[in-house]
């Protein structure tokens, strides 16, 4: 089974493509939106994810949007879940949030729950985010424009 918390550590970003991510809501910006998915070596797919961001002032938050399950053949959106976390810029720190507030998890079919922060905080899921998001990170040569790798808070 190709659970992420049982993956082994030969864990590798594929980038996908780099979209428009429409105006920022804030500002009415262009933002950047980038995606692609992490892959276990053995497992498969563990991970899509999407990165969205409002190039220019370092005081716009970066939002990284995980759907976390097993992906491919034989799987279902229910044993998938969305997860949000925002990257603040200007303190380079990375914070879980609710996810169903997010643009990902509205009319969607790729997973089966958008977790709140409460329901993700100090679970196992959690901290297989936070491993997923140090491979995305490490592993996805267009996050360099977001300054610093963030500090989990
Ligand atoms: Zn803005």
């Amino acid at each position: 089974m190709n659970d992420p918390a049982r993956a082994g550590s030969a864990l590798q970003v594929a980038e996908g493509r780099r979209q428009d991510g429409g105006p920022c809501p804030c500002c009415g910006e262009p933002t950047e939106l980038v995606w692609g998915y992490v892959n276990d070596e053995t497992a498969g797919p563990l991970c899509v994810y999407y990165v969205q961001w409002t190039p220019g002032p370092a005081a716009h938050d970066a939002h990284f949007d995980l759907i976390v399950g097993p992906w491919g053949e034989g799987t279902r959106a229910a044993d998938r879940s969305g997860v949000s976390l925002v990257y603040r810029r200007d303190a380079a720190s990375i914070t879980i949030v609710d996810a169903a507030a997010r643009s990902f998890s509205h009319d969607q079919q790729l997973f089966g729950r958008a977790l709140t922060r409460e329901a993700l905080l100090g679970t196992p899921l959690a901290a297989t985010v936070y491993q997923l998001l140090d491979v995305i990170w490490q592993g996805d040569t267009r996050l360099g424009a977001l300054t610093a790798p963030p500090r989990r808070s």
